[in-house]
């Protein structure tokens, strides 16, 4: 008798191929037939009439890194219709890590993940130090989706280098150390090496993440150990000044693929990204194996100044960074300071994630009576009527009120145009979620659902089995996760059943269940009927199902 059977509905097997109309049998945790009227012989049927059956979603973007030691559901993403996730993306990993730098590792995730160091302290169970005891940690606690883990390149700097490791080049002896954990990394089950060299990815107070100051030669060796190794992903959420060339020949030395974040559409850059994609193509017409993650959704951060993410890249804002109170207001106040954030503003970037567009930030809650009137206003047309310069508007704003306003700027990849080119290209990855981080400034772990309503039914970006491969078997084969990402006899049954009329992501609201009681966004799924990671039912049109059973698989051996 099988678990499992949907009945009459449209398959879309996840290979890109037209969709089908049929019957789907789980049985021990796998797909058991698939066919037309096969015998309804089954514990639970469900009619599927009307609705798509799909592989689930895996998410090749994600830092659940951290909250997964806390939330073995890794909130929002499997009612979400995410069944896998990859963790450790852009190398903001907690392991390998000592207890002596506990403390640090916690203090570089702080800016990055969207959470205070007290959420960190209160929620992060340390019951390892290697990346093997990680992955043991992770495999006794269980989790409701499949995982695999990128070891990191910040840890293992900082496993080496200690305090140093936010601070300078390493020596030719710590990189050969640092290759050595990678090694043992990836022996022990890494599904690749992440690492960042973006100036947007700063710890606690403006200090660097540790890989922004490793050379080429030091993350040319670490991609050789990882594919040393015999497999492996490279994935690196790049700085403008890291050329696709170098990472070129990180993938022909090492022979491994290498998977670039985060190709985002700039408006006042707007050719910037597709100069990227195209030097992608040429590389791999020319035999390597480059991916560029791009994403589907806009990328637009709640903020305060007292904590102002979209800004504190700029060079002219480190004499805000780390300070708090008084002497934050005292800096925000400063002449000076104001000119030297308009000048940086109005010079041309490569990347940057906040580009003067003023029309683009809006106010979304003010903290005092007078003020409400200016909720929901943009910056530049609050700045017009006031007679100001759009900067003055805001930080006047935010002074008045303690720092205490929340904003909400669309920075990236509102361009629908451009952004539908990136996500037929065929060499992007449509990913970037981000699921795990920035909790209190965006949450785009809906991508997915976003993509297939969107995309597909509102704009016609795409064809329904076309984004689904997207969505899955196109990471799976990057990836090399036996069988997933298809609907096929014999596979896991990973599965996602969902209404192709009305799928989407409902608007992002702020819940407060992080440890302590901190607020982090989240996000609902519309027209989702049922979520199975491995046959299991890990949420259904309400939602994450109470007490659903942790059947994810942690995955160790890629076939690749
Ligand atoms: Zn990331």
């Amino acid at each position: 008798m099988d678990d499992l059977l949907i009945r009459n509905a449209t398959l879309l097997d996840g290979s890109g191929g037209e969709a089908f109309v049929g019957d789907l049998a789980v049985r021990d945790g796998r797909i058991h037939a698939i066919g037309r009227a096969l015998p309804v012989d089954a514990k639970r049927v469900i009619d599927g009439d009307g609705l798509a059956l799909m592989p689930g979603i895996i998410d090749s973007h994600t830092h659940f890194d951290a909250q997964i030691t806390w939330d073995p559901y890794v909130r929002p993403s499997p009612a979400l219709g995410v069944t896998t996730a990859v963790i450790g993306n852009c190398g903001f990993t907690i392991a390998p890590c000592r207890p002596q730098d506990r403390e640090l590792t916690m203090r570089n995730l702080t800016q990055v993940e969207g959470m205070s160091l007290d959420v960190l302290r209160q929620g992060i169970r340390w019951n390892f130090e290697t990346f093997a005891e990680y992955l043991a940690q992770l495999r006794a606690g269980g989790s409701a989706v499949n995982l695999a883990a990128y070891v990191g390149h910040s840890s293992v700097r900082t496993w080496v280098m200690g305090a140093d490791a936010p601070q300078r080049e390493a020596t030719a002896d710590e990189i050969a150390q640092m290759a050595a954990i990678v090694r043992e990394a990836m022996a022990a089950g890494a599904v690749g090496l992440a690492s960042s060299t973006s100036p947007a990815h700063n710890g606690e107070g403006g200090v660097p993440m540790p890989s922004r100051l490793a050379s080429d030669a030091e993350h040319i060796a670490l991609v050789e150990a990882m594919g040393a190794a015999g497999g492996g992903v490279y994935m690196v959420t790049k700085g403008g000044q890291m050329p696709v060339s170098l990472l070129e020949e990180m993938s022909a030395r090492s022979g491994r693929p290498v998977m670039i974040a985060a190709l985002l559409h700039n408006p006042m850059n707007p050719q910037a990204v597709f100069k990227d994609l195209d030097a992608i193509s040429a590389a791999n017409q020319r035999g390597r194996w480059l991916i560029g993650q791009v994403s589907c959704c806009p990328l637009t951060m709640d903020f305060t100044l007292a904590s102002p993410y979209p800004v504190e890249g700029l060079v002219s804002w480190k004499p805000a960074l780390g300070l708090h109170g008084q002497a934050l207001k005292a800096v925000l106040a400063d002449p000076a300071f104001r000119s030297a954030v308009r000048a940086e503003l109005a010079a041309p970037a490569v990347f940057r994630l906040f580009n003067g567009e003023w029309d683009k930030v809006h106010v979304v809650e003010t903290a005092l009576p007078q003020h409400q009137p200016l909720e929901q206003r943009s910056i530049a047309d609050i700045a017009r009527e006031q007679g100001s310069d759009p900067l003055t508007t805001m930080l006047d704003l935010a002074l008045a009120e303690d720092l205490r306003t929340t904003f909400v700027a669309q920075l990236l990849n509102s361009d629908e145009d451009a952004v539908g080119r990136m996500l037929n290209h065929p060499h992007s990855l449509i990913s970037l979620s981000d699921a795990g981080a920035h909790l209190t400034f965006f949450t785009d772990a809906g991508f997915g659902l976003h993509l297939l309503g969107h995309w597909v039914r509102e704009r016609g970006a795409m064809s329904l089995p076309a984004a689904v491969r997207r969505l899955t078997s196109q990471s799976a084969e990057l990836f090399g996760l036996p069988g997933r990402g298809l609907l096929r006899e014999g596979h896991a049954a990973d599965l996602l059943l969902f209404d192709p009329d009305t799928v989407g992501r409902a608007d992002k609201r702020r819940v407060f269940d992080l440890p302590g009681g901190a607020p982090r966004l989240t996000t609902d799924a519309v027209g989702v009927h049922g979520v199975w990671v491995n046959g299991t039912l890990v949420a259904d049109a309400n939602g994450l199902v109470d007490g659903a059973a942790l059947a994810g698989e942690l995955m160790t051996r890629f076939e690749r």
